[in-house]
């Protein structure tokens, strides 16, 4: 029996350590990203978080244009984005 499946799955990564608050990616995309009240860093809002992570998640295909985006818009090019099917 073949294995059909189609659905690819985005992983977003934010170096936060790097990250200097400028709002670009939250600004662009505020479904995916937000910033953190107390550090004040980029993270990714609480319903994509992987296993708790604020700075790893998995991002829905509807949402992957904008995370894109943001990712090719971060001035330090510190959003990595993978695609895996
Ligand atoms: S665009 Fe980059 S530097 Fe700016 S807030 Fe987002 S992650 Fe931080």
């Amino acid at each position: 029996m073949e294995c059909q499946n189609s659905v690819r799955t985005m992983y977003v990564i934010i170096g936060r350590d790097s990250c200097v608050s400028c709002g670009a990616c939250w600004n662009i995309c505020p479904e995916v990203f937000c910033q953190n009240p107390c550090d004040e860093y980029s993270e990714l809002v609480e319903a994509y978080r992987f296993c708790g992570s604020r700075a790893e998640g998995e991002v829905p295909d509807e949402l992957s244009s904008c995370a894109r985006e943001a990712a090719s818009l971060c001035p330090l090019e510190i959003i990595t984005i993978r695609e895996e099917p």
